[in-house]
């Protein structure tokens, strides 16, 4: 069973002396920035992709008060119609106590 691993460059041995060799070879000291690179990149992604779900919520949530709004606008508009037939009725009301006057 190997002992000691390096991950980034697939290499496994059971002797420390190969191993601390294998650390201070160009092949891994490349392997290893290439993975560091990548790991930064990768959290990157990760930061964009929370941001946008956040910006997603977001619009989710002002979409829902717009329809909130717009089914309060609705129900003022009723109110100001039923104000209006009122209005009517009150005006023909005095049209024909006016009327009566006359
Ligand atoms: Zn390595």
């Amino acid at each position: 069973m190997p002992m000691y691993i390096c991950k980034c460059c697939s290499f496994s041995t059971i002797l420390k002396t190969n191993y601390t060799n294998h650390m201070k070879t160009n092949k891994h000291i490349l392997k290893s920035k290439i993975n560091v690179t990548d790991n930064t990149s990768k959290q990157i992604t990760n930061v964009n992709a929370t941001s946008i779900l956040d910006k997603d919520k977001e619009i989710a949530f002002l979409k829902n008060q717009i329809e909130k709004k717009d089914k309060q606008i609705e129900t003022k508009d009723d109110q100001i119609e039923k104000k209006d037939k009122q209005l009517d009725m009150q005006t023909k009301i005095i049209e024909k106590l006016l009327d009566k006057c006359n």
